[in-house]
C-alpha cells in the first residue's frame, strides 16, 4: 500500500503538491492523469524517496519511505519516462540483475529473478543482447523487467509510451495487463488515457498539485474534461 498523508512539496518556493492525500492499495491498476506540469512526476518520485515531502508523509506498507528506503524501493518498482536514462549496464541480463545484486541476494536467486522478470516482459533468453541495439519498445520492456526483478508490489511508470510506435505501445500495454492480472499493482502516469483507460480500476487526475478526480474510469470520463487530458472517443 502506498499512502500520501497531506503531502506538501515545493520546487524553489513554487508549490507543486499541495497537501495531497491519497491511498493506493495493493493490486490496483491506477492511472495518474493530468496535463503536463500538473505534478504527476513529482508525486511518483515521492513513492520511493527520490523526493521527500516538505511537510506530510509518504508511507509504503505503513512505513515512512525515508525510514526504510530499501524496503520502499523493493516494494515500489519505478520505470522512468526515458528508459535510456535508467540503464546501468550494456546488456539486458546485467541491467536487470543490477537491482537484485544491490540487495545482496545469492547468485541463484538473482538469476531466478532475472529469468522471471525477462519472461514477464516477453524478453526471455535475451540476456546477452546489447541494450543499445534494441528497439524503443524492447528497451521499455527491459526497463520494466529491471523494476520487476525487485519483485515489487507496485510498478510505477511515468509516461511509459513516450516515443514508442504503435506496435511497441501495444506490446508494453499487453505486458502491463498481464502483470496486473497476476496481482502486481500498477500506477501509471500519463496525459493520454486513450489506450489505457479500459485497463484501469481507478483514475486519479491532478490539477495544480491537488487530486481533482478520483474514481472508476467510467465515472471519470466527464470529470476529466477541462483537464487537458486525452480520453478515448466514445
Ligand atoms: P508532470 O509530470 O505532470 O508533467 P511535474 O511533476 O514534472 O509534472 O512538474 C510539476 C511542476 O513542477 C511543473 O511546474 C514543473 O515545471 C515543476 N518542476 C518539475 N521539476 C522541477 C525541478 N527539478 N525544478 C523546478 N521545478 C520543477
Amino acid at each position: 500500500m502506498i499512502e500520501f498523508r497531506s503531502v506538501f512539496y515545493a520546487f524553489d518556493d513554487v508549490p507543486v503538491l499541495g497537501e495531497l492525500s491519497l491511498t493506493i492499495d495493493d493490486g490496483e491498476f491506477v492511472l495518474l492523469a493530468g496535463a503536463n506540469g500538473s505534478g504527476k512526476t513529482t508525486l511518483l518520485r515521492h513513492c520511493n524517496g527520490l523526493l521527500t515531502p516538505d511537510t506530510g508523509q509518504v508511507l509504503v506498507d505503513g512505513t515512512p519511505v525515508g525510514d526504510d528506503l530499501i524496503a520502499a524501493r523493493s516494494s515500489v518498482g519505478m520505470v522512468f519516462q526515458h528508459p535510456r536514462d535508467q540503464f546501468v549496464s550494456a546488456t539486458v541480463g546485467a541491467d536487470v540483475a543490477f537491482g537484485p545484486e544491490n540487495l545482496g541476494l545469492e547468485r541463484t536467486e538473482i538469476d531466478r529473478r532475472v529469468e522471471a522478470a525477462l519472461e514477464a516482459v516477453n524478453m526471455a533468453g535475451r540476456d546477452d543482447e546489447r541494450i543499445d541495439a534494441l528497439s524503443g519498445g524492447e528497451q521499455s520492456r527491459v526497463a520494466i523487467a529491471g523494476a520487476l526483478a525487485m519483485e515489487p508490489t507496485h510498478l510505477v511508470l511515468d509516461e511509459p509510451f513516450t516515443g514508442l510506435d504503435e506496435p511497441a505501445r501495444r506490446s508494453v500495454l499487453a505486458r502491463l495487463e498481464a502483470l496486473s492480472a497476476d496481482g502486481t499493482g500498477v500506477l501509471l502516469a500519463t496525459h493520454d488515457l486513450r489506450d489505457v483507460l479500459g485497463l484501469a480500476d481507478r483514475v486519479i487526475a491532478m490539477r495544480d498539485g491537488q487530486v481533482a478526480v478520483d474514481g472508476p474510469p467510467e465515472d471519470a470520463r466527464e470529470e476529466l474534461e477541462g483537464l487537458e487530458v486525452r480520453v478515448p472517443d466514445r
